[in-house]
């Protein structure tokens, strides 16, 4: 059972977000917990407040030390914690390499900021990774915190039903995955690729392969160059 805990002003967001569909399965099935943890709840500000001005001025509230320290300390009593995640622009760029890393760990805690962000001094003493969704910013850490969870249960054992479909997903072997096709064979005059009916298992596989590499090429040269880096016969 991996638990993901989640701190977090907005508890709501995470539990409406990640208990459906597959997740939600993973859920019911004991793979998976999800436990949202509300700092407010934390505070020893008798008004609830968790955030207050930054000292030397600029726009925006930052989150205070106190609350989120004394909710982790809480979490950590509950289960012996893995890693503390700071979901941030200012952290790693989140990928599949590192979601499978991260499926391999027992309680991952999430540290979600809103605001301006988190004083760093809480920063520096609970955090183990600092990592970003991407080069943009959102107003909240729960949409990163939700799309890392979701990433990384899926390389949980059980969680999908066909333990093959994440290895020839995209990303696991460099590549994007190949185009794919279901039912009826012709569609709006669109015909299915001959190959896929032929019943040849290793005409197929080669097929999706060569597809794979096209695809890559076009849409992700980056991923595709360092392919055929390690690959140089594969070049098309
Ligand atoms: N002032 C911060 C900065 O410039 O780096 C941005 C704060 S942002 C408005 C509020 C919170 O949203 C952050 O503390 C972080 O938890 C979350 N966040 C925003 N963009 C993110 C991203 N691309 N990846 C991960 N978390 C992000």
């Amino acid at each position: 059972m991996t638990r993901f805990s989640v701190m977090t002003l907005f508890p709501e967001m995470i539990d409406a977000g990640l208990n459906v569909s597959i997740l939600a399965r993973a859920i019911d099935k004991g793979l998976i917990e999800i436990n949202s943890v509300n700092i407010r709840d934390y505070t020893d500000n008798k008004h609830g407040r968790v955030d207050d001005y930054t000292y030397g001025g600029g726009a925006g509230m930052l989150m205070q030390a106190q609350p989120i320290y004394d909710c982790y300390r809480a979490i950590c009593e509950e289960k012996e914690v893995s890693r503390v995640i700071y979901v941030t622009p200012q952290g790693k760029p989140f990928d599949q390499k590192m979601a499978v890393e991260l499926s391999k760990e027992e309680h991952l805690v999430f540290l979600c900021g809103h605001y301006e962000g988190i004083d760093e001094r809480v920063l520096e003493t609970i955090v183990t990774d600092h990592v970003s969704i991407g080069d943009y910013v959102l107003t909240g850490g729960e949409l990163p915190a939700m799309v890392m969870i979701d990433a990384i249960s899926r390389h949980i054992t059980g969680v999908l039903h066909n333990e093959d479909s994440c290895d020839t997903e995209s990303f696991t072997d460099g590549l994007l995955e190949y185009p794919q096709y279901s039912r009826p064979e012709e569609w709006m005059g669109k015909k299915v690729p001959q190959i896929l009916l032929s019943g040849d298992h290793a005409k197929v596989s080669a097929w999706r392969h060569k597809e794979s590499l096209i695809r890559t090429k076009d849409r992700r040269p980056d991923l595709y160059e360092k392919y055929i880096e390690s690959h140089p016969d594969e070049k098309i």
